[in-house]
């Protein structure tokens, strides 16, 4: 049966209008109450990339939260509002985290649980192709539904970052960079988080999509974007494929959903799905594209001398600029060791795996990223 995936308006966050549009979503996939049953405990997995505010677009607004709170709540629910975000997974980052970004406002106003268990565990994944023991978050023990609240970003890396990319969220904090290293191939990445994917089997995903963020995103480096859209569905890649469709990219150029299609999880072609709602011709907005190309630095040259000067010479390198105030955080999630910090953060290009975590992660906007070619 082709999967199902709701567009709906959403042309402003004030509180009314996106509590309608999220409850005409889910009333266009059956309702709340097909999902939620009285007494679950229901992880709404945001996207919480960084201790950043509502307006950089770049976490899902908290009043996106504040809908599917209300609507969990309604269903007789327990909401927990959880993720684990760049950067060290504890108490202290998580506060500052909910606070700036209105988790926090949202936790107050409504009584949902905010997630300060950061407790990680190995779990088996025999259905992962790639990634047979999975390192994830503890709070998916405590759970008895998974809701994902992605945000519309393109990404500099994946190209965009969705409902299946947001999943990258439940490997704890720094565990996250030791993925980078041994996934450098956006491939091979892409292939990990459908593996994640396999394993966490999110009940359904409500996307942000009335600001989001193009160019290079998904950090501040983009730019926040109008879009004025809410896309739900049971079907995370089905979901990309829409949002993708939406905003100009052809779905088949982002390699997480390319790999899902390749891997028969997914229809790569909104042709093969059931858009609810809106039609996708009346909401189609252009976003501009990252300027990353994603490469598969292992695959692009197999002998090391020719793979050391493609890599000079065509894939873009990230290079700290006046801006960088030397707070370490680039440091701290690089995964390859290959970034000191001195006048400011200096990259060492013989161990950089052009992840582009540091421009992901700086929130001074202090990273640029060059190329020669
Ligand atoms: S480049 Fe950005 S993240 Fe890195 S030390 Fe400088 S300000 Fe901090
Ligand atoms: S320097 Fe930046 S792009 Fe290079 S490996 Fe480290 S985090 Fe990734």
């Amino acid at each position: 049966m082709a999967p199902s995936v709701a567009l709906v308006k959403c042309s402003t966050y004030d509180e009314g209008t996106v509590e309608e549009s999220v409850s005409r979503a889910l009333d266009l996939l059956g309702g709340i109450g097909k999902y939620v049953k009285k007494g679950d405990r229901v992880l709404l997995k945001i996207n919480l990339l960084s201790a950043s505010a509502p307006e950089n677009a770049i976490t899902t607004h908290p009043l996106v939260v504040e809908a599917v709170v209300k609507q969990v709540q309604s269903a007789g629910g327990i909401p927990v509002i959880g993720d684990s975000p760049g950067g060290p997974f504890n108490r202290k980052m998580l506060e500052n985290a909910y606070e700036k970004s209105g988790m926090k406002a949202v936790a107050e106003e409504t009584g949902a649980v905010l997630n300060y268990n950061t407790g990680s565990k190995t779990v088996s994944n025999p259905g992962g192709k790639l990634i047979k023991k999975l390192d994830v978050i503890k709070l998916l023990d405590d759970v008895d539904v998974i809701i994902t609240l992605p945000k519309l970003k393109t990404h500099i890396f994946t190209k965009f970052t969705g409902s299946t990319k947001i999943l990258f969220g439940v490997v704890p904090g720094l565990t996250k960079p030791a993925y980078h290293l041994k996934f450098q191939d956006v491939g091979l990445f892409s292939d990990m988080l459908l593996d994640i994917l396999a394993y966490v089997k999110p009940t359904l995903s409500i996307m942000d999509g009335v600001i989001g963020i193009e160019g290079d995103g998904p950090g501040a480096q983009g730019d926040p974007k109008k879009a004025g859209f809410i896309l739900a569905s049971q079907d995370s890649v089905a979901l990309d494929v829409v949002a993708t469709t939406l905003i100009g990219m052809n779905p088949m150029e982002v390699p997480i959903i390319k790999r899902a299609v390749e891997r028969g999880m997914a229809t790569g072609s909104v042709n093969d799905i059931t858009v609810l709602g809106e039609r996708i011709d009346d909401m189609k907005v252009s976003f501009k594209k990252p300027s990353g190309n994603g490469s598969p630095l292992n695959t692009v040259m197999s002998s090391k001398i020719m793979r050391r000067i493609f890599l000079k010479a065509a894939v873009p390198y990230p290079v700290a600029d006046k801006k960088c105030v030397r707070c370490g955080i680039c440091r701290q999630n690089c995964p390859a060791g290959a970034i000191t910090i001195t006048d400011k953060a200096r990259m060492d290009y013989s161990k950089c795996i052009r992840c582009y975590c540091c421009h992901e992660l700086c929130p001074h906007k202090a990273i640029r990223l060059k190329r020669l070619l």
